[in-house]
C-alpha cells in the first residue's frame, strides 16, 4: 500500500538527500529499510500500525548503515556520448553524431545518435525499448508455438523490480533492461514467462515447461541473481 501525500518521498542519509519510498505491507511485522540499488534511494516499509513517523525515526537511527550501503553501489552509467552499454551483453559505445539523420542506428559495436544533445539519452533508451521489442516478442511467439500456445499482447516497458509476467489472460511483459544481458538470459525470461501461459504458479510443473522451453534455465537464473541489479544502473 502505497501512502503518497501522507509520507516523505526525500530521506536525508549524511549529508545527500535520497529517493524514498514509504509503504505499508499488510504482512510485514518489522519496520524494514531496503537499499533500492536502481534509483540510489532507500525503501522503507511498515508493518500495519506502526506511524510514518515512527519508520523515520527508525531510518534516522540506521543513517550510518544506509549511508555505507548506498555509497558501495556501483555507479550509475547514463546514456551519454562514449558510455558503454551492454546490447545483448556485447559492449557497444554511444557516438553523438548531432549533424547525422536517421535517428539512432547500430553498426559493429557502437550505437550513433543523431540530433540534439539534450535528446540524446531519451532516443537511446527509446531505441533500446525498440531492440527489446524486436528481439523478445518473435521469441515469445516461436516458443509458445512448442508448447501449442498463443500469447496475448507483448509489452516491453519499464519495471521497477521484475524481469517480466505473465497475466491470467496471456498477456506478456518484459522489462525492455532485458536486451542489456547476454541473449541467453533474454531467452529463459521469455522461456520462463511463455511457460506460465499453462502453469500461472511456480510449482514442479512449471518448472519443466521452462526446462523444456529452455534448457539452461538454472545457469541463466544464477546469472540474473548475480548481474541483474546491475543493469538497472544504465540509463
Ligand atoms: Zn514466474
Amino acid at each position: 500500500m502505497p501512502l503518497d501525500g501522507k509520507a516523505p518521498n526525500i530521506l536525508w542519509v549524511g549529508a545527500r538527500e535520497v529517493p524514498l519510498a514509504v509503504r505499508v505491507h499488510p504482512r510485514a511485522r518489522h519496520i524494514a529499510l531496503v537499499i533500492d540499488g536502481a534509483k540510489g534511494g532507500v525503501r522503507l516499509t511498515l508493518p500495519p500500525g506502526v506511524s510514518v513517523k515512527a519508520g523515520l525515526r527508525f531510518a534516522t537511527k540506521h543513517a550510518d548503515w544506509l549511508e555505507s550501503q548506498l555509497a558501495s553501489l556501483p555507479p550509475r552509467i547514463p546514456f551519454a556520448p562514449g558510455a558503454r552499454i551492454p546490447l545483448l551483453g556485447r559492449p557497444h559505445l554511444i557516438r553523438h553524431i548531432p549533424e547525422g539523420r536517421g535517428g539512432v542506428w547500430r553498426r559493429d559495436d557502437r550505437v550513433f545518435v543523431s540530433g540534439r544533445p539534450e535528446h540524446l539519452a531519451r532516443r537511446v533508451a527509446d531505441f533500446l525499448k525498440r531492440e527489446a521489442r524486436e528481439a523478445i516478442a518473435p521469441k515469445a511467439h516461436d516458443l509458445a508455438a512448442v508448447i501449442d500456445r498463443r500469447p496475448g499482447r507483448i509489452t516491453v516497458r519499464e519495471m521497477k523490480s521484475r524481469w517480466g509476467s505473465c497475466s491470467s489472460d496471456g498477456r506478456l511483459r518484459f522489462n525492455w533492461r532485458l536486451v542489456l544481458a547476454p541473449e541467453a538470459i533474454l531467452d529463459y525470461v521469455v522461456a520462463h514467462e511463455v511457460a506460465h501461459l499453462v502453469h500461472m504458479d511456480h510449482s514442479r510443473r512449471f518448472w519443466r515447461v521452462v526446462d523444456r522451453l529452455c534448457p539452461d534455465a538454472a545457469a541463466a537464473r544464477r546469472w540474473l541473481a548475480k548481474n541483474g541489479n546491475d543493469l538497472m544502473r544504465y540509463g
